[in-house]
């Protein structure tokens, strides 16, 4: 099919584009850093189109991907059982954009819901593991700010960024045995995005071993009986979406991210400034006083909770 290819080809080339701008950011020019974020996750959202494809070619229609997402959510069943469902019935999607010349494409999202649903089936694991899932999320919200905001990325994070993203796609395409990225853009181009990739790893697995490291010192000598009593979570980090936020007394919210050094989460629970019960800071209601601070209050004391009760 057309479109297959074309959608191969774009790939490639967003790939190769992202390297280029990399080169150049790497030469003194950091404006193209932005550019290469943006090609490698238009990468990344092809190469996932490509996987749908692999599985049915009209799959990657919006029009028929609905039709499935239709059939799923109506008997409760996984998008990729309805779709097996279907083919089982003989149903042809292709008919479904028959009439349409130009239709519209999946989303990210919905191609990873379907990948999600793929189980080996040997051992019945996810073959998309949360962490790709994590990275996925990660590169959304990046993307989001690159082409919103002003942006500025340190040369280090940006070779992190790069090396995140193709990381989680070399896994993917390795995953699916979608394509042999090595040979489709040469050794020597492939080599400098496994070092990036490498690079990305190596600071994320010290970042959790940091993790780990101080929840076995926090519980040392603690019985299980009353772990419940110690003051310690891990948290998800908004910033790099990482499993790496953890208590850290220099901290204005004392947390920080081990990965990161992100200080700010609204899941951090904090006291209720009346009451003393605690919440996820999201949760509570922040009261302006006088002296320019600000107050947090449960969902009790700020009377939200009188307000629901008349409603
Ligand atoms: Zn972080
Ligand atoms: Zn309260």
């Amino acid at each position: 099919m057309d479109y297959e290819l074309d959608i191969k080809e774009n790939a490639l080339d967003s790939f190769n584009e992202a390297l280029e701008k990399f080169e150049q950011g790497e030469n003194g020019n950091p404006k193209s850093y932005k550019f290469a974020i943006l090609h490698a996750s238009h990468f990344l959202e092809l190469i996932l189109k490509i996987y749908i494809i692999s599985v049915d070619e009209n799959l990657v229609f919006s029009k028929c991907y609905r039709h499935v997402a239709k059939k799923a959510k109506e008997e409760r069943i996984s998008i990729l059982e309805a779709f097996e469902k279907i083919r089982a019935e003989n149903f042809d999607l292709k008919t479904l954009i028959a009439s349409d010349s130009s239709p519209h494409t999946i989303t990210l999202d919905q191609a990873l819901e379907f990948a999600k649903c793929e189980k080996c089936s040997i051992t019945n694991i996810d073959f998309v593991d949360t962490e790709f899932c994590r990275d996925i999320e990660w590169i959304k919200g990046l993307r989001n700010n690159i082409e919103h905001f002003q942006f500025k990325l340190e040369p280090k994070e940006v070779r992190l960024c790069i090396g995140r993203l193709v990381r989680s796609v070399i896994e993917f395409l390795e995953i699916f045995s979608l394509m042999d990225l090595e040979s489709e853009i040469g050794k020597d181009r492939f080599h400098i995005f496994e070092m990036l990739a490498d690079e990305y790893t190596q600071l994320l697995r010290e970042a959790t071993r940091e993790v780990k490291e101080q929840e076995s010192q926090i519980f040392r000598g603690i019985r299980p009986k009353h772990y419940a009593f110690v003051e310690w979570n891990v948290y998800s980090c908004p910033e790099c979406n990482n499993d790496t936020m953890v208590p850290y007394r220099e901290s204005s919210t004392g947390y920080r991210c081990t990965f990161c050094k992100n200080e700010e989460s609204g899941e951090i629970e904090v006291p209720c400034d009346c009451c003393g019960a605690r919440s996820p800071s999201d949760a509570m209601d922040t009261w302006p006083m006088d002296d320019g601070s600000i107050e947090y209050r449960c969902y009790f004391c700020s009377g939200q909770h009188q307000a629901d009760k008349d409603d």
